[in-house]
């Protein structure tokens, strides 16, 4: 169950970037949400992710938007490697 439970985060987390940008499908946007409302760890996810965001849109010089999504990629994939040594 926990297994389970871990690949449905990693599948949702990889789509948060999607998600923040308001790209992400309704049906994904819907996923995301309801997993949010029970799932501590993803939560954490989102808020980084958001705070990460804010930080860009209010600098002052716009940078790139694929440089964000990059760094963006690659918070989401530090989590990641941290959550699997926390479930190890
Ligand atoms: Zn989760």
């Amino acid at each position: 169950m926990k297994h389970e439970h871990t690949e449905l985060c990693a599948q949702l987390q990889s789509e948060l970037p999607d998600y923040l940008d308001g790209e992400a499908r309704a049906e994904i946007c819907r996923a995301i949400e309801t997993h949010l409302a029970d799932c501590d760890d993803c939560r954490v996810v989102v808020d980084t992710l958001k705070k990460t965001i804010t930080l860009y849109r209010n600098a002052p010089c716009e940078d790139v938007p694929q440089d964000v999504h990059a760094r963006l990629v690659r918070v989401l994939s530090l989590v990641s490697t941290n959550d699997e040594r926390i479930n190890e």
